[in-house]
């Protein structure tokens, strides 16, 4: 059985562990290799060798710092196939999709290879007699990453290729469901001449992440997981004096108007439904159909659903399983709930035929039509490959629904009316909107994030709000004396 360790001061952890958890290839059932699950102590441990390194990396200039960025780009781009192989073996993802993440996560590292512009100062020259002013941005530190198991690549490469460019030592705490593609990308790192300690890798579960919110050594975290956690992980490390944005979960919503194109729709719907098994913080679980085009969208999402293909990510299916054996009970659990509620099962995914393991975590995509608000299966996140169509007779009982849902990550309209769409736009509380773009994640140069409860704090990931969030700014006020300077004055400074 393999063991997956710790990566820490740029080597696996030569310690034993005293709680490991088991890794699951989700489309086998079989379990792969067993995690050190890390204890206070090798949480100290770790955080120790990021402070000791992150002086050193803080010196090193902008150009040494963007070197080292551009060298792990290359490599990971050299080794994308082999970063989306782990993935699907751990996540269960398709084999394409997960390449697809890995170059979602590349455009970060790219956006990062900019920090020596993106972290350019201001200066005013002469703001009073002989004086001047500059601002500089510094690293804070050393920061933690705390992220989730649907993106084992791509939620990492949102903040630690960000946080280190800026000068910062970060602590990445992956999900301990699918460790592997995280400790590959920090071999990675060090091939590119990432000096050791600058990136740590610790796996563990609640009490490793709990350890590293209240460590006096961490200035800053970064959390992408479910609401629950985000709340608490928030609450918690902002009571220890850090710095946090904690991205939590989403229940995104599709409005299609009536004068919408209805294939294009439904393709949008079935790509961002089942995509990934819905297993996507901007997976569409609610598409909101305005009256009357229900009964052929439904019909024409129920004809796209009737041909997929559910199985093993490594042979060309177009969705694989479920992360988990208990995920997969959980939802096809949602699924029974909605039959009970009075949903109508346009498809049912627990009589899937799949490609694969009888012993893998599976269940087919899922079509509900006629699902109201009060339903479970509208007002959970799900997280799996149920797609639920709510009916609604206008666009104001469309959009009062979106806004009066809790969660606010994204969100998209479908319509051929430009007007309606940049009203939408306008109107709707939520972080990310798409105009026929079902899935509108931002690109790396603008920030992604969620409003209301899928986002705790007020810094979205990457673009301009990431480097803000790895850094804190100073304003150096600065007079070089010349023969006419003196006098005392008690007077507040002002401009003269
Ligand atoms: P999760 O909340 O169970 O776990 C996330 C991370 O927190 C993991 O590293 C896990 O080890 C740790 N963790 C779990 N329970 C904890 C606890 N009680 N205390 C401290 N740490 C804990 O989430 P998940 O199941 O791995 O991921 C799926 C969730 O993440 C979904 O809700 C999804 O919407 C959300 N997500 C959100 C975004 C976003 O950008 N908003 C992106 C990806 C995923």
């Amino acid at each position: 059985m393999e063991r997956i360790t710790h990566w820490i001061d740029g080597t696996h952890w030569s310690g034993t562990a005293a709680r490991t958890s088991p890794v699951h290839d989700p489309a086998t059932g079989e379990v792969t290799a067993a995690l050190d699950l890390a204890d206070g102590a090798v949480v100290d441990q770790a955080v120790a060798s990021a402070v000791a390194a992150s002086a050193g990396w803080r010196r090193a200039s902008l150009t040494q710092r963007a070197r080292v960025l551009f060298a792990f780009r290359q490599l990971l781009a050299e080794r994308a196939e082999d970063v989306a192989a782990l993935i699907t073996a751990e996540h269960g993802k398709v084999l394409s999709d997960a390449l697809g993440e890995v170059t979602r996560g590349l455009e970060v590292v790219e956006f990062a290879c900019g920090m020596p512009h993106l972290l350019k100062g201001s200066h005013s020259e002469g703001v009073s007699s002989g004086v001047d002013v500059h601002s500089v941005r510094q690293p804070l530190g050393v920061v933690a990453v705390v992220s989730p198991f649907n993106f084992p690549a791509m939620v990492p490469l949102w903040f630690v290729p960000v946080a280190i460019a800026a000068g910062n030592a970060v602590v990445l705490k992956p999900s301990e469901k699918d460790p592997s593609a995280p400790d590959l990308m920090a071999q990675l790192w060090k091939e590119a001449g990432l000096p050791d300690g600058v990136l740590t890798v610790l796996h563990g579960d609640r009490e490793a992440v709990d350890h590293l919110l209240r460590h006096p050594d961490v200035r800053a975290v970064s959390f992408v997981g479910s609401t629950p956690v985000a709340r608490h992980v928030y609450e918690t490390a902002t009571a220890h004096g850090k710095r946090v944005q904690a991205l939590g979960g989403a229940k995104n919503h599709m409005l299609v108007l009536p004068d919408a194109d209805l294939d294009l729709a439904a393709d949008a719907a079935v790509n961002a439904g089942f995509g990934s098994a819905g297993e996507r913080c901007m997976a569409i679980s609610a598409v909101v159909a305005v009256e009357p085009v229900a009964d052929a969208l439904v019909a024409k999402i129920a004809e796209r659903v009737a041909r997929l293909r559910t199985g093993d990510g490594r042979r060309g299916c177009d969705m694989g399983p479920l992360v988990t054996r208990e995920h997969r009970d959980r939802v096809a659990g949602y699924v029974a709930a909605g039959v009970d509620a009075g949903a109508e099962l346009v498809v049912d995914g627990r009589d899937v035929q799949p490609d694969g393991s009888p012993d893998g975590f599976w269940l087919g995509p899922t079509l509900f039509d006629r699902v109201t608000p009060g339903m479970s299966v509208y007002t959970d996140e799900i997280f799996g490959p149920v797609l639920s169509v709510v009916r609604v007779g206008s666009y104001d009982e469309g959009l009062g629904l979106i806004n009066a849902n809790p969660y606010g990550n994204g969100t998209a309209i479908f319509t051929n009316d430009g007007g309606a769409a940049r009203r939408f736009e306008y109107e709707v509380e939520v972080g990310m909107v798409g105009v026929n773009v079902p899935i509108p994640v931002p690109m790396a140069y603008y920030s992604f994030g969620g409003w209301k409860q899928s986002l705790f704090g007020d810094s979205h990931a990457h673009g301009a709000e990431g480097v803000h969030f790895f850094t804190r700014g100073k304003v150096v006020t600065s007079r070089w004396l010349d023969p006419g300077h003196g006098g005392v004055d008690l007077g507040f400074p002002t401009h003269s």
